[in-house]
């Protein structure tokens, strides 16, 4: 499926020495992601905007969160939003019908955002009246926790509708994820498969410290605490930008 980030390679199917040539070419790629990536961060900190890498598989709810972010807003945040997938422009027309700025990125065969993507779709965006810039990342629970874009800090959704066992089935997303969100709590009644408390121990097993926060997009159950982690984090990034520092979040303690 995907042209660049590796995930076709096995292992078995190539000689040893192709094999060999192939990692070295994909540990360019990355280091190259990397230097875009850091230049991106700097374009973040030099407007004073805090960058938030959302991550999930499809259909969990990213674009929902976003739009009932937006609602919930207090006065004087400013957002704006790049969105990815594969395929059309419905996502970023959501974001725009609340009169926010959204470039949509279409990565056509690439099942995850990288960091020249998202530096083009930078000149698109009035970053200089952005407090917050949201990347919804394309829907995939694998390839987007390798590929730094810039982000200050990563958002992962699971969905109740997806099964609490994939926390342990992607441990790589889990480890790479700041704050995890668990979404779309309202279906909770339907689903009796779904257990919040093994989906939270599934992901606590992988990193102790990982702030997880139910919530539903639809009721507004958790809103109100997902829109004080953020306006913290946006003071958080403020004071570490008075220092010439870039904000990296750190979790303040198991929760
Ligand atoms: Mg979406």
């Amino acid at each position: 499926m995907c042209t660049d980030c590796g995930c076709g390679i096995t292992g078995n199917h190539l000689a040893d020495e192709e094999h060999r040539h192939t990692i070295e070419v994909l540990e360019d790629l990355l280091h190259e992601n990397d230097a875009q990536a850091d230049h991106n961060r700097a374009h973040f900190d030099g407007h004073g905007v805090l960058a938030l890498n959302i991550m999930s598989g499809p259909g969990s709810g990213k674009t929902s969160l976003l739009e009932a972010t937006i609602k919930a807003l207090p006065a004087g945040l400013r957002v704006a939003v790049i969105e990815g997938d594969l395929e059309t422009e419905n996502d970023a027309e959501r974001i725009r019908r609340h009169g926010v700025a959204a470039v949509q990125i279409t990565t056509g065969m690439a099942c995850h955002l990288d960091a020249h993507m998202v530096h083009e779709a930078l000149h698109d965006l009035p970053l200089r009246d952005v407090d917050i810039l949201f990347i919804e990342n394309v829907g995939n629970l694998v390839c987007p926790a390798s590929f730094d874009v810039g982000q200050h800090a990563n958002v992962l959704l699971l969905s109740v509708t997806e099964g609490d066992d994939k926390p342990a089935k992607y441990p790589v997303m889990v480890r790479a994820a700041d704050h995890m969100l668990i979404s779309k709590t309202d279906l909770l009644p339907y689903i009796e498969e779904f257990s919040v408390e093994r989906a939270r121990a599934a992901a606590k097993a992988i990193r102790a410290d990982l702030p997880i926060l139910e919530l539903s997009a639809k009721t507004g159950r958790g809103i109100d605490t997902w829109i004080a982690w953020l306006t913290e984090a946006v003071s958080a990034q403020r004071a570490e930008r008075r220092r010439a520092r870039t904000y990296s979040y750190a979790p303040k303690a198991a929760r």
